[in-house]
């Protein structure tokens, strides 16, 4: 058996791994489960999973859960804060760490799974982002590997060589091409994007998605900090990755190598797909996801992001082959700026203009180690809300 520590469980990528899961009890056994403060969700979860831990980053909610769990006589031991994210990542009865806290808050926890030797199932993309190289070092050290989850990244991993030496220095690849729906406003009027609304910027075509990355792909903020995901994952410079966009999700990436062979990998547009592929790695186990009926589909399409449409992406490609700092101020400022549009504080096109500015003001080195990058992450934090502040409503 199998003991998995799912983080960020009650969410949209938590839960897809939990019915993964669930399909398969002979082959794993859920040892903790984390979340921030929805006590109904988790303990709809423990019911089901009877997790030996469980984690809630908000501690009136973990005191909360105590009680339901007592009252609803289950024994699971209920621990708080970022702490508690940190033992739920690095408990000792747990071979594998699905990582989908959303944002910086799983960065710690996400480090830990890969200093303790897990087998880290990697969705939490901030993380990657903002952590430089301490990400691939810690799994390096300790032993852990590093299975994307982010389709993009997991298609990649699947078309590229499956042995690690080939495929750190990428050899004989010419370039990763990661495809993009495009999201909501691919195709609306340019003026209307103005006045829209979160609920908007949340209706994603293709994909069923928490809310946070919903809104970084209606401004293709998601596939900027994909690119730079993916410069981190498989060692190789920005001006090697490209963007192409695919509003059919069908095509989940491509690596072409230099004879000039694309191999992409395909599938209905379902987590449970990736996420089924790194808990089965390098067997293939069962998804629940159904077949994918080309005839259906019909035809695949494929455009050249539009960088005036999407402004973010344009920021975000730029601090990618900037390196250095740009890439943790870029994710801070985002994640500010997405959270004031969430709240009905700012607009939609405040997005881009509060990432902008915080980039401007804050052109550094790359801060070395985990303490300075936490600072500047800070940092470019109090920037960001002193302009999405100057940009409220
Ligand atoms: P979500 O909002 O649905 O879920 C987030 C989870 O993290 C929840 O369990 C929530 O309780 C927990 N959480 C939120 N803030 C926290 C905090 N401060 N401390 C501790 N826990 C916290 O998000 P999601 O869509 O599942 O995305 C999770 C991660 O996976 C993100 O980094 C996202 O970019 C990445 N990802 C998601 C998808 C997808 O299809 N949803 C695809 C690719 C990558
Ligand atoms: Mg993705």
């Amino acid at each position: 058996m199998t003991g998995i520590s799912v983080l960020g469980a009650t969410g949209s990528v938590g839960l897809s791994t939990l019915d993964v899961v669930g399909r398969h009890p002979d082959r794993f056994r859920v040892v903790a489960l984390t979340a921030r403060s929805d006590t109904a969700g988790m303990l709809d979860l423990c019911r089901r999973f009877r997790p030996q831990l469980v984690a809630m980053a908000d501690p009136d909610a973990a005191r909360r859960l105590a009680s339901d769990l007592r009252a609803a006589a289950l024994d699971t031991e209920v621990v708080a804060g970022e702490e508690g994210l940190v033992a739920a990542a690095g408990h000792p009865a747990a071979d594998y760490v699905m990582a989908a806290i959303v944002g910086a808050a799983g960065l710690l926890p996400t480090l830990e799974a890969a200093r303790r030797g897990k087998r880290v199932l990697l969705a939490n993309k901030e993380s990657v982002v903002m952590s430089g190289r301490l990400l691939a070092d810690a799994a390096e050290a300790s032993g852990a590997s590093l299975i994307p989850i982010d389709s993009e990244h997991n298609a990649l991993f699947q078309c590229l060589p499956a042995d690690p030496a080939a495929r750190a220095s990428v050899r004989g690849v010419r370039r990763l091409l990661l495809t993009a729906s495009g999201g909501p406003f691919l195709d609306r009027p340019l003026g209307e994007l103005a006045a829209v609304t979160p609920e908007q910027a949340c209706a994603h075509p293709n994909w069923e998605m928490g809310r946070k990355i919903s809104v970084d792909s209606a401004t293709m903020m998601n596939k900027g900090l994909e690119v730079i995901e993916a410069c981190r994952l498989f060692a190789v410079e920005a001006r090697r990755v490209e963007v192409v966009v695919h509003p059919q999700s069908i095509v989940h990436s491509l690596v072409e190598y230099l004879d000039g062979s694309m191999l992409a990998q395909l599938g209905n547009p379902d987590m449970r797909t990736p996420i089924a592929h790194a808990l089965g790695w390098p067997e293939r186990i069962e998804s629940g996801v159904g077949s994918l009926q080309l005839a259906d589909v019909g035809r695949l399409d494929f455009r050249a992001p539009d960088l005036e449409r999407f402004p973010c992406l344009a920021l975000a490609l730029a601090a990618a082959k900037e390196g250095g700092a740009a890439p943790i101020c870029l994710n801070a400022a985002n994640e500010i700026a997405v959270s004031a549009f969430l709240a009905g504080q700012t607009r939609f096109l405040d997005i881009p203009r509060v990432v902008e500015g915080v980039l401007a003001k804050l052109s550094l080195p790359e801060p070395l180690g985990l303490d300075a990058i936490l600072a500047l992450d800070a940092e470019a934090r109090a920037v960001a809300a002193e302009k999405t502040a100057a940009f409220a409503i």
